[in-house]
């Protein structure tokens, strides 16, 4: 008799279905049906001996994550909330191919993924980390994320960031797990390089992320330039400060052959300064960083407000006037990767719904 709980099958690595499932090429067949005719159930996996079919349910558990609204439409940057089967939510965000994001080409469509339901880092001006952390996303979940959404959009997603709910490398190993099964042939096949980790700032999950194989892209949540605001703000930063987040990025940078980006969000007389602006230029040079500039986008029942169009401008204008490659994202859809988190908190605290709801 089973005690233990069974595993999600859209956890599991093509060698351990290859173990699970001899002779080993049945686990070929297997992840044929999981990843490209995308089948939700063993007893659809028609040419697996009806044995293996049953030890795989008897083993084995077929995780789905329930769409429970979609807001915006197609063309327009669209929002996915998930429930999970214990109740929690989720949210992903698939944004239209246009505007180019992370590196990667304007053709491409780009969803923004859930790391962990809530977040422990506690920004002060992120709705994600408001009510705190409650668990890591398993593998599963993290991969039925993409597939949900490109069976709800009848979309193939080409580029992947990792900037939704949750910090993705304080759940360093589902996470990589994850990302070994969207990258892989046998799964969901998206190339390393169209997939972004988005980090505030785990010193020693950089330097691990540096050593990996993979060429996955790494993006940075700097939002200031000096250790006296970021502290501020960004309470990891009292523990792996400006010095040591560089040197990782050095690292990283050093070990991959390839250029990060910082994010950096402008908060009205907080970061926004012409001071903040030359001392982040200077950041980004070192590294040859990209820098990213995304205006705050409002939280309920936060204070924060984002400078005037002139400021974030100038600020601009400062990078580039010091030969930063930078961009200032105004676009509709860009500030909404970075409102993930939101959609959940108003469903969980009952809050109205944005206007632009959709029935999906
Ligand atoms: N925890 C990771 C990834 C998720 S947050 C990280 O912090 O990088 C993804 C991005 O959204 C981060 O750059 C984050 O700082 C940004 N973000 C959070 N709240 C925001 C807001 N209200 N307006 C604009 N960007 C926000
Ligand atoms: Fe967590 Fe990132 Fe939000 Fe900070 S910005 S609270 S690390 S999700």
């Amino acid at each position: 008799m089973h005690v233990v709980p069974l595993i999600d099958i859209k956890s599991l690595h093509l060698d351990e279905l290859r173990r699970i499932a001899q002779p080993s090429y049945r686990g070929g067949q297997i992840a044929d049906w999981l990843y490209q005719k995308r089948v939700t159930s063993f007893a659809e996996m028609t040419n697996l001996p009806h044995a293996l079919r049953t030890k795989l349910a008897d083993n084995l558990c077929f995780g789905k994550i329930e769409v429970v609204r979609v807001l915006g439409s197609k063309d327009t940057t669209r929002k996915f909330l998930f429930r999970l089967s214990d109740n929690n939510l989720i949210e992903s965000v698939l944004i239209p191919a246009s505007p180019a994001l992370y590196g990667s080409p304007s053709d491409r469509r780009t969803i923004c993924v859930s790391t962990q339901v809530g977040c422990a880092y506690g920004c002060k001006f992120c709705a994600s980390g408001l009510d705190g952390w409650k668990r890591n996303l398993r593998a599963d979940e993290i991969v039925n994320q993409i597939m949900a959404v490109e069976e709800e959009s009848g979309e193939r997603i080409d580029n992947i960031v990792f900037m939704g709910m949750g910090e993705p490398l304080a759940n360093y190993d589902n996470l990589l797990r994850a990302i070994q099964i969207i990258n892989a042939p046998w799964g969901i096949g998206i190339g390393a390089r169209h997939i972004t980790i988005s980090t505030s700032g785990l010193v020693p999950q950089i330097r691990k992320l540096a050593d990996q194989a993979l060429q996955i892209r790494l993006a940075v949540s700097l939002h200031s330039a000096s250790d006296e605001i970021r502290s501020r703000i960004m309470p990891v930063n009292r523990k792996y400060n400006l010095g040591a987040l560089l040197d990782a990025c050095r690292y990283f940078t050093s070990r991959k052959k390839q250029r990060i980006t910082f994010e950096y969000i402008l908060i009205a007389q907080v970061n926004d300064s012409d001071e903040q602006a030359r001392q982040l230029a200077k950041h980004a040079r070192a590294l040859e960083a990209k820098v990213n500039l995304i205006p705050y986008n409002r939280v309920e029942g936060l204070d924060w407000t984002q400078p005037s169009i002139d400021r974030q401008k100038k600020f601009l204008a400062i990078l580039r006037s010091a030969d930063v490659r930078a961009a200032l994202r105004r676009e509709k859809g860009d500030d909404i990767a970075a409102a993930c988190g939101q959609l959940r908190l108003q469903t969980e605290r009952g809050l109205a719904a944005p206007a632009l709801e959709s029935t999906g």
